[in-house]
Order: structure tokens, then C-alpha cells, then sequence
């Protein structure tokens, strides 16, 4: 594994209240109602969250690992990386892990979608789950073990030392606009901002409504070259709220391959990946974000392309 290229720049890191007004001003494009305020996180161990560690903050970094070329057109079923490993590449080997990603198909059977949160280190915990379509080709929400840190692919993850402190506390409510709430944060910081990424990395909820949501199957038995294949090949669910995710994005790709907005989520027995709320008028968002002081690239393709990147 340390055998795996890494490199990595520094982010953009404004003041969060500065964040917060321009992301407050940005989403009421977007929202019937919104608001974008600096608190303390919210204990994230408790419910609603019930994630690994406390907060968000301690510092926050952002990796991009792997990516969409390994899984299409052709599967590279060799690309296994540990979270604990890639923890220590990102300079912080006692971490707290949220992201989203792909299953260890070897330990699961099948390809699926990861929903990363892991503390790695010596108090390791491993809260991750993955969902997968099983044999009746319905979606199936699986924990994985302490000891199964590991993912496939590709993995947008962000990495903190786990404490509380202050954050971005995002709501909004009733959604105007034609874009999810992810890429109203993305492209309003990418207005704002321009050529400076700036980087942002936590969870949120989908408070009310439904969300579409794509879950992977197992591998492609013929190479998937195209928006087109990719869509026929994905199973596509609209699930109710109350779910989290994992969320990360970043307002420009300052020439590093990267996927600009991931978020991956679960609910009661259901998960996958988030493309967008399918209930503008009665869809509510909380969530919360900090800012990456850094974006690290692990095990960035070769040969690259923009096929089933949304
Ligand atoms: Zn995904």
C-alpha cells in the first residue's frame, strides 16, 4: 500500500464566518428557506449521527482516492485500499474517516457503495456500512466489522482528528432551484471563489422528503463506456428521509483528476449514493461542514476520463 502515488495541495481556507455569509446569500438562490451559521459541533457519536467521533475539527483534510477509471470501462478488481493505511498518507494515522466510496467486494461478494466512518489508530471503530443489490435485486444495508477497514476503487473521503469545535451548520428548506443541495454548496463557493478551491468535508441529513439515490451491482460483465451504459447498469431507488450522508466537494479541481462533490448515505435499512431529493416542496437539509486545509490525490488513474462522475 505505501507503495500507492500521493500527493497533495493546500486549500483555500477562509475565515468560516466568511463561508457561512457567502453560502447563506448562494442557497437562498436555491431554497425557499436557508440559513448558513458558524456553531459548535453537534456531538456526532449521538443520535441522530451515531458516527465514530465527536466533531469534525483537528486538522481537516480532504483525499481523493482511486477513482471512477478503475471501475469502468474495463474493473480492476486488484484496486483494495485500507482506510487505516490511507489514513497514515494523509499525515494523520489517529483519524477520524468520513466518505464515500466503493465496498471490499472480496468481503462483501459484490460491488457496493460505501458509506465510510471509521476512527482509525489505536482506539480503531469501524461504524462504516455498505449497500449492496442482493440476489432478489433489492438494495441490502450491511455494517461492516471493526476489523473491515478497507473499500474498493475509489474513496472521496475527509480526515480529522475527530474533535468538537466550531463548524458550518447549513438548513435549508423547500428547494427552488433544479440543483441538490451538495452542488448549491459546490457551485456557490465556486462563484465566490474562483480559481481558489476551497474544500469542505462532513455529513448531512435529509431531514424531510426523499432523495434519489443509485446503488452499484455487482461488476459489469461487458466494459461500461458511456453515461448511457453507466445509467442502464446502476439500480436507482428514491428513499425516504430520515437518512445521513457523507458528504465532500471541493469548488474547483486545481488540476489533481478530481471528483468535485460525492455524498453517500443511509437510512433505516437502505443506502447509497446521493443524486438528489426528489420532493422540492417538502425537502428539509441540515448539515454540517468544515473546511479542508488540504486536498490529498492517492492512486490517481493513469488513463482518466469523465464517464459517471454526477
Ligand atoms: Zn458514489
Amino acid at each position: 500500500m505505501s507503495s500507492l502515488k500521493s500527493e497533495h495541495q493546500a486549500l483555500h481556507v477562509p475565515p468560516l464566518e466568511e463561508v457561512a455569509a457567502v453560502l447563506q446569500t448562494g442557497l437562498k438562490k436555491y431554497f425557499a428557506e436557508a440559513s448558513v451559521t458558524v456553531v459548535q459541533c453537534p456531538d456526532l457519536t449521538k443520535e441522530p449521527y451515531s458516527l465514530g467521533a465527536a466533531g469534525l475539527c483537528g486538522s481537516p483534510r480532504l483525499a481523493d482516492v482511486g477513482g471512477v477509471p478503475y471501475l469502468m470501462p474495463n474493473i480492476q478488481r486488484d484496486k483494495l485500499y485500507d482506510v487505516k493505511t490511507l489514513a497514515k498518507m494523509v499525515d494523520l494515522p489517529q483519524s477520524f474517516v468520513l466518505g464515500a466510496g466503493a465496498g471490499p467486494h472480496d468481503y462483501i461478494g459484490v460491488n457496493s457503495e460505501l458509506m465510510a466512518d471509521v476512527v482509525t489508530g489505536t482506539k480503531c471503530r469501524n461504524g462504516s456500512y455498505t449497500a449492496k443489490i442482493n440476489a432478489t435485486n433489492k438494495c441490502e444495508l450491511q455494517k461492516l466489522p471493526d476489523d473491515q477497514t478497507r473499500c474498493a476503487l475509489m474513496l472521496n473521503m475527509f480526515a480529522s482528528e475527530g474533535h468538537g469545535g466550531k463548524v458550518l451548520r447549513v438548513w435549508a428548506k423547500k428547494r427552488t432551484g433544479d440543483t441538490n443541495l451538495v452542488s448549491c454548496l459546490r457551485q456557490t463557493l465556486e462563484d465566490h471563489y474562483g480559481d481558489k478551491p476551497v474544500g469542505l468535508g462532513g455529513i448531512f441529513r435529509l431531514v424531510e422528503g426523499s432523495a434519489k439515490c443509485h446503488v452499484m451491482p455487482d461488476f459489469s460483465p461487458v466494459p461500461l463506456t458511456c453515461n448511457d451504459d453507466v445509467n442502464k447498469w446502476l439500480h436507482f431507488f428514491d428513499f425516504p428521509a430520515p437518512m445521513v450522508f457523507m458528504s465532500t466537494l471541493v469548488s474547483k479541481d486545481p488540476g489533481m483528476d478530481l471528483r468535485t462533490e460525492h455524498s453517500h448515505g443511509y437510512g433505516k435499512d437502505y443506502g447509497g449514493h446521493y443524486h438528489f431529493d426528489t420532493t422540492p416542496d417538502n425537502v428539509e437539509y441540515e448539515a454540517y461542514y468544515n473546511l479542508a486545509e488540504y486536498m490529498y490525490r492517492i492512486d490517481r488513474p493513469n488513463a482518466t476520463h469523465q464517464v459517471g462522475r454526477n
